[in-house]
C-alpha cells in the first residue's frame, strides 16, 4: 500500500508541475487508483477512470450523473466540506480520508488527493482532479487494533493485570501504570531497580523468588512463572501476585530482557480458599470433614512408615439420635457443636479432629510413643463427653463410645485402618456405652464372618430357605397340647437346619427380621387354621418388629386372610421389647389385646428388670425362663423362685408357662409350686408341621390334626 502511494505521489508531483493534459491522460490510463475529474460549476464528475467505478461499485454513466457528494457518506461531506473549499481555493490541494457509501450500503474508506486543473480569470476553482485509494482493508485492521487495545485495557483493569519489562543486564524493570498500582510501585515512569521492586515482596516469600529468577536465568529457560505475596499498601492486607514473563536472548544466548504480565489474584485466591475450606470443612462445626480427614490420615501414615506412630479414634456419640429425634434437630445440631468445642479443648494442636458425619467423629492423635496414651485419651474425651449439656436451659446427658486403631500396628493402609478402628468402635458400643476399645485381629474375622452371613441371610431369604418348626406347650394337668410355639429354622444348603441364635442377632441388627418376621406370622397362621379349635400358636415377636410400621395391621391381615380366631394366636415379646420407645409399644400391645390376640412375655426372669415389666401391661401369659426350670428340683433347691413368681402371676392372673422342662422330676415340682403350663424336651423338641400329627398320636391325644402339603 505505501508503496503505491509513493508512486501516486510521484505521479502528482508531475501532473501539478506542468498541469499537463498529457499526464492527466497518464494517470487515467492507471488503475492502481480511482481517478475523477469534477466541474465545480455543475458539482458532477466529468470523467472517471474504471478503477473508480469498481470502487464504488458504479457504472461510469451513473457516475457521471453525480458528484463527489452523492458517492460519500453525507456526516463525511459535512465535516470535511468547508476545509475542502477552502483549501483548493488557496492551495489548489486537499486531501483527506473519508468513507464513500455504496449501492448497497456498504462502506468503502478512500484516501483522497485532490487538486485544481482550472480556474476561472479570477482565480476560483473550475475544475478539479482526484486520486482515490482504497483504503477500507486498513482502516478496518486499523479499528481492529484500537479495539483490541480498548479491550486489553478493560481487561487489564478488571483483572488487575499489568505489563512489565525487564532489563536484566541493567537490572531495571519499567512498568505500565497498571503494575505498578498492583506491585505497590513507585507512580511514574521512572524504571525501578530490581532490588527495590524484590524488596517489595513479603519476606518469607523474597528468597524463593529471588531464587526461582535466578536458576531461570542459569537454565537458560524461555519463561517464568511466579507467585508470590506483597503488602497492599492500602489496606496493609495481603495481596497475592502471578508474575509470567518470556524472555528475550542475546547473541550469545543469555537472557538480556523479559516481557510479562504481573496479575493481582488476591480476589481468586480468596475465592479459591474459601471454596476450599467449605469442600473440606463441616458447615456446622468448622471441623475437617471426612476428605479432608483422609488426606491428614494418608500424611499421617506417611509419617508412620518412616517410624512416627500414632493412634486413630473413631468416635460416635450414645444416645444421640434419640436427643435429635425427642429435642428436634435444632437442638441436635447444637449439640453436635458444643461437642466438638469439647472435645477440641482435650486434644492438642498437632492432633487433628474431624467430624466423618451425623455424630461420628474421629481423631488423628500424633506422636504416639507408647499405645496406653491413647487410652488415656480415649478416656479423656469420654470423661469429657459425659458430663451433661446445658443447650438452651434444657440439660441433655450424652455420652461417646470410641474405636481406638494404632498406625503402623495394626494397619499401614487408610482403608483397612479406619476400618480397624471402626471394628473396635463396633465392639465398645457393643460392650455396653461410654467404652472404649482398641483393635484385636480376631475383630476382623469376625467381622468378615458377619458380612458373609449377612450376605447368606439375604440369599436365603430370596431362595426361601427357611420353615418353621413347632414345639408343644402342654397344660401341666391334663398333659394335653395347648399351645404350638412357632420357632424359625434355616434349612442352609451347606451348614444344615441352623437354629435361630445363629442368625437371629444379624437379622434384627440388619432390619432383616421384619421382613422374615412377617413370613412366619403368616405361615404360622396357615398352619394353625387347619389345627383343631382347642389348639392355640404361639409367635416370638423382636423389637425391631415393633419399631416397624403397621404391625398391628399387619398382624389383623394375617390373622383375616388364613382365617385363625385371633384369640387363637399368642404373641411372645421379651422385656427388650419394652426398653425401645415404651409408649409406642405399650399403644400397639393395647391394640393388639383389642383385637382379641394374647400377649405372652417370653424369658422371663433372664433379664434385669423383669418384675417391674409386669406391672406395666397386664400379659395374658408369663414364661419362665428356662434358667430357673433346670434348677427346680435339684437337692438343696427350694424352688422358692418359681413358687413366688407362680403366686405373683396368679394373683395378677396371669397365666405361668415353664420353659425347658427336661425332666419328670421338673415336671412333679412344677406341679407342685402352682405352674399352670409346661414347655420342655420332656414332652417334645420342636418338630416340622408335617411331623405334628404324629407328634400328637405319640403324646396320647385323641384329637386328629392336618396339615398342608409342603
Ligand atoms: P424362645 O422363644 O424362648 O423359644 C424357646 C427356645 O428354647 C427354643 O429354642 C427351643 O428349642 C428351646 N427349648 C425348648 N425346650 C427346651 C428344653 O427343654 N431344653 C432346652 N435346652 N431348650 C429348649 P430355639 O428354637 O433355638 O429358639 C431360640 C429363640 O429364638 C427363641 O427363644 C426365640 O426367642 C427366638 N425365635 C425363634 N423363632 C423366632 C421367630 O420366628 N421370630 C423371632 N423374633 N424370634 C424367634
Ligand atoms: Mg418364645
Ligand atoms: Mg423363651
Amino acid at each position: 500500500m505505501k508503496h503505491i502511494w509513493r508512486k501516486l505521489k510521484s505521479l502528482f508531483g508531475a501532473a501539478n508541475a506542468a498541469s499537463d493534459a498529457a499526464m492527466i491522460e497518464a494517470l487515467f490510463a492507471t488503475d492502481i487508483a480511482g481517478i475523477a475529474e469534477t466541474d465545480f460549476r455543475t458539482g458532477k464528475f466529468t470523467r472517471v477512470n474504471g478503477r473508480m467505478c469498481e470502487m464504488l461499485w458504479r457504472s461510469e454513466k451513473e457516475l457521471l450523473s453525480l458528484g463527489p457528494p452523492d458517492v460519500q457518506h453525507p456526516e463525511d461531506v459535512a465535516r470535511i466540506m468547508p476545509d475542502f473549499i477552502k483549501s483548493m481555493s488557496e492551495k489548489g490541494r486537499w486531501e483527506s480520508e473519508l468513507r464513500h457509501v455504496l449501492p448497497d450500503g456498504e462502506i468503502v474508506w478512500a484516501r483522497i488527493n485532490a487538486m485544481v486543473i482550472e480556474r476561472d480569470p479570477s482565480g476560483a476553482p473550475l475544475r478539479g482532479l482526484g486520486v482515490l485509494l482504497d483504503i477500507t482493508e486498513a482502516r478496518r485492521a486499523d479499528g481492529k487494533v484500537r479495539e483490541q487495545a480498548e479491550v486489553l485495557k478493560v481487561a487489564q483493569t478488571i483483572g488487575r493485570v499489568g505489563a512489565i519489562r525487564r532489563d536484566i543486564v541493567a537490572g531495571l524493570i519499567h512498568a505500565d501504570a497498571s503494575v505498578r498500582e498492583i506491585l505497590a510501585l513507585p507512580e511514574g515512569d521512572a524504571p525501578i531497580r530490581t532490588e527495590d521492586w524484590l524488596a517489595g515482596i513479603l519476606e518469607e516469600d523474597r528468597g524463593r523468588v529471588a531464587h526461582a529468577m535466578r536458576l531461570a536465568i542459569e537454565n537458560g529457560d524461555p519463561g517464568i512463572s511466579l507467585d508470590y505475596r506483597t503488602l497492599c499498601p492500602r489496606t496493609g492486607g495481603l495481596r497475592y501476585i502471578e508474575l509470567r514473563a518470556r524472555y528475550h536472548f542475546g547473541p550469545d544466548g543469555k537472557a538480556v530482557s523479559s516481557l510479562g504480565v504481573a496479575i493481582d489474584v488476591t480476589e481468586r485466591r480468596a475465592a479459591e480458599q474459601r471454596l476450599a475450606h467449605a469442600a473440606h470443612h463441616d458447615s456446622l462445626t468448622g471441623l475437617p470433614n471426612r476428605s479432608l480427614f483422609r488426606v491428614r490420615l494418608e500424611e499421617a501414615l506417611a509419617r508412620a512408615r518412616r517410624g512416627v506412630g500414632f493412634a486413630l479414634l473413631c468416635l460416635d456419640l450414645d444416645r444421640f439420635k434419640e436427643v435429635n429425634d425427642t429435642l428436634g434437630h435444632p437442638i441436635g445440631d447444637r449439640l453436635l457443636v458444643a461437642a466438638a468445642a469439647r472435645l477440641r479443648k482435650v486434644l492438642r494442636e498437632t492432633d487433628t479432629l474431624a467430624r466423618l458425619g451425623g455424630d461420628e467423629f474421629a481423631v488423628i492423635q500424633t506422636c504416639l510413643l507408647e499405645p496406653q496414651e491413647a487410652a488415656a485419651l480415649a478416656r479423656r474425651l469420654i470423661e469429657t463427653l459425659s458430663a451433661p449439656f446445658d443447650i438452651d436451659g434444657q440439660e441433655i446427658v450424652v455420652g461417646v463410645s470410641i474405636g481406638i486403631a494404632l498406625a503402623p500396628h495394626d494397619s499401614g493402609e487408610t482403608e483397612s485402618l479406619l476400618s480397624a478402628a471402626d471394628m473396635a468402635l463396633y465392639r465398645a458400643k457393643s460392650d455396653g456405652r461410654g467404652l472404649w476399645r482398641y483393635f484385636e485381629p480376631a475383630m476382623n474375622q469376625r467381622m468378615q464372618a458377619r458380612r458373609d452371613l449377612e450376605l447368606d441371610l439375604r440369599r436365603g431369604i430370596s431362595e426361601s430357605e427357611f420353615e418353621i418348626h413347632y414345639q408343644p406347650i402342654l397344660d401341666v394337668d391334663t398333659r394335653r397340647v395347648k399351645t404350638f410355639e412357632a420357632l424359625l429354622r434355616w434349612r442352609h444348603p451347606t451348614r444344615g437346619l441352623l437354629t435361630p441364635d445363629l442368625f437371629i442377632p444379624l437379622a434384627e441388627e440388619i432390619g432383616l427380621i421384619v421382613p422374615l418376621g412377617d413370613w412366619v406370622l403368616r405361615r404360622a397362621c396357615d398352619d394353625a387354621a387347619r389345627w383343631p379349635e382347642s389348639i392355640g400358636l404361639a409367635v416370638n415377636f423382636s423389637p425391631a418388629q415393633f419399631q416397624s410400621r403397621h404391625l398391628v395391621a399387619r398382624i389383623a391381615a394375617a390373622l383375616r386372610e388364613s382365617g385363625l380366631a385371633a384369640h387363637r394366636l399368642e404373641i411372645e415379646i421379651t422385656e427388650n421389647v419394652l426398653m425401645r420407645d415404651k409408649e409406642a409399644t405399650l399403644a400397639a400391645l393395647r391394640a393388639l389385646k383389642e383385637l382379641g390376640v394374647r400377649i405372652a412375655m417370653d424369658d422371663f426372669g433372664s433379664g434385669s428388670s423383669s418384675l417391674s415389666y409386669l406391672q406395666v401391661f397386664p400379659f395374658d401369659k408369663v414364661k419362665i425362663d428356662r434358667s430357673f426350670t433346670c434348677e427346680l428340683d435339684r437337692p438343696g433347691n427350694s424352688n422358692a423362685i418359681m413358687k413366688a413368681v407362680a403366686s405373683l402371676c396368679g394373683g395378677l392372673e396371669m397365666a405361668v408357662v415353664a420353659e425347658g422342662v427336661e425332666t419328670e422330676g421338673q415336671f412333679a415340682a412344677l406341679q407342685r409350686e402352682g405352674c399352670r403350663e409346661a414347655q420342655g424336651f420332656l414332652f417334645s423338641r420342636p418338630v416340622a408341621s408335617s411331623e405334628l400329627p404324629a407328634l400328637l398320636r405319640r403324646l396320647g391325644e385323641r384329637r386328629a390334626l392336618t396339615v398342608a402339603a409342603e
